[in-house]
């Protein structure tokens, strides 16, 4: 079991300090390294990113803006209508760009969603992203549905209709691969629970990490946006803060029906994305940047299962089944979370979530990403050591 000195103590509650202040959002490490200075942060497994998808849209940015006179025109002059972005993106994510709307970031699309259409009651599925609840406004219901710890908080197709029936929601949300966990539908059952809730206003669909997803060996991707011309009430939120490694830039889209686009773009949402947004998208369209960003996504989901086999090796934990970059680990060793996570980040300088207060999570549990596969090596050495 882990303990910690007392001078470990000290700094350890100033950590809970800090991140309480934060909300239900951890700290960034530069806020973390700003007010903590005994802080050596070496390695932040908070972030759930593919670090070389970050790398390659550096190296366009690099070359395209920075050592051209471009980076200028993005800064100077105004960015692309929503609905002129949306235009450019739609041809090559196979969806009528009546039917996309440009966010900046998935947060704000989720917003848009909740404040808009959410009905009188809200379905979502714990331990979920805390956005999901805390957007509701005043007036509407919040539902969770607990995920069961026994079913290693997967979602249960038939246990997620029954509460459907017994709860009436109008807005139901799915997140695949779900955070904290990465509890993963394959696209053949979201089609099938979508087909069961036509009566619903909104069927949401998050899929903020579905470029880490596979399904058998052939790693293709699968999305529900191929479903929008099927289920008029399916709503696919997409961030590419994740996936590719770019969540400073905030930039993700969401696919719904045409209607409830007008309805966003007649409130507002003109301009909302700035320009480096804009120009990731317009590279997410071009042929060259998507097949080296298929290189890192198959590099990065090789890595992260390497990880999870060695995280598997460690006895003190037991690792949840996860198709993202991530993975719920619970601390079975009768360790706390708190300590788990003061220890490697004053120890080793390895940040990590630490989940006490995600609802619907009973144990203790951290939430832990997949980085570059040197810095991975550095994680497992450092929890064999923490357990030592
Ligand atoms: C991070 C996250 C988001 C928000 O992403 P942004 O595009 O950075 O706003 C949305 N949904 C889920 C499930 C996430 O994990």
């Amino acid at each position: 079991m882990i303990s910690l000195t007392a001078r470990e103590r000290a700094v350890a509650d100033r950590i809970a300090r800090l991140k309480k202040e934060s909300g239900s959002h951890s700290p960034n490490i530069f806020t973390l390294a700003d007010r903590i200075r005994e802080l050596n942060i070496r390695i932040d497994c908070c972030f759930l990113s593919n670090p070389y998808a970050t790398d390659l849209f550096l190296s366009y940015l690099k070359r395209e803006l920075l050592s051209t006179n471009k980076l200028r025109d993005v800064l100077e002059f105004y960015p692309s209508q929503n609905q002129a972005i949306a235009h450019n993106l739609a041809k090559s994510l196979g969806v009528p760009s009546e039917k996309l709307f440009i966010g900046n970031g998935a947060t704000e699309i989720i917003q848009a969603i909740l404040h808009n259409f959410p009905g009188r009651r809200v379905m979502v599925n714990i331990p979920t992203f805390s956005s999901y609840y805390e957007f509701i406004k005043p007036g509407v219901r919040v539902i969770f549905n607990k995920l069961r710890k026994s079913n290693d908080y997967q979602l249960d197709p038939a246990e997620f209709l029954a509460s459907v029936r017994r709860h009436k929601p109008d807005t139901v949300v799915i997140i695949n691969p779900n955070n904290p966990n990465g509890g993963y539908l394959p696209l053949a059952e979201i089609r099938k629970l979508l087909s069961k809730l036509r009566h619903l206003d909104n069927v949401i669909v998050d899929e903020s990490f579905i470029h880490f997803a596979h399904e058998g060996r052939s790693y293709a991707l699968h999305t529900a946006m191929d479903l929008i011309s099927s289920f008029d009430n399916l709503v696919v939120v997409k961030s590419m803060s994740k996936d590719f490694g770019v969540a400073g830039i905030r930039v993700g889209f969401g696919v719904m029906s045409e209607k409830k686009v007008a309805a966003l773009l007649k409130t507002g949402y003109l301009w909302n994305v700035s320009g480096l947004a804009e120009y990731f998208l317009n590279l997410y369209v071009r042929k060259d940047f998507l097949s080296q960003y298929e290189k890192t996504r198959l590099r990065s989901i090789h890595e992260t299962e390497e990880f999870f086999d060695a995280l598997g090796r460690i006895p003190a934990i037991r690792v949840y089944p996860s198709m993202a970059n991530f993975a719920l680990l619970e601390l079975i060793d009768g360790s706390s979370a708190k300590d788990f996570e003061a220890k490697l980040l004053i120890k080793h300088g390895i940040y990590v979530r630490n989940c006490s207060d995600k609802i619907g999570l009973d144990g203790e549990f951290v939430r832990l990403a997949s980085r570059k596969k040197k810095e991975n090596a550095i994680v497992i050495d450092a929890i064999h050591d923490v357990f030592r």
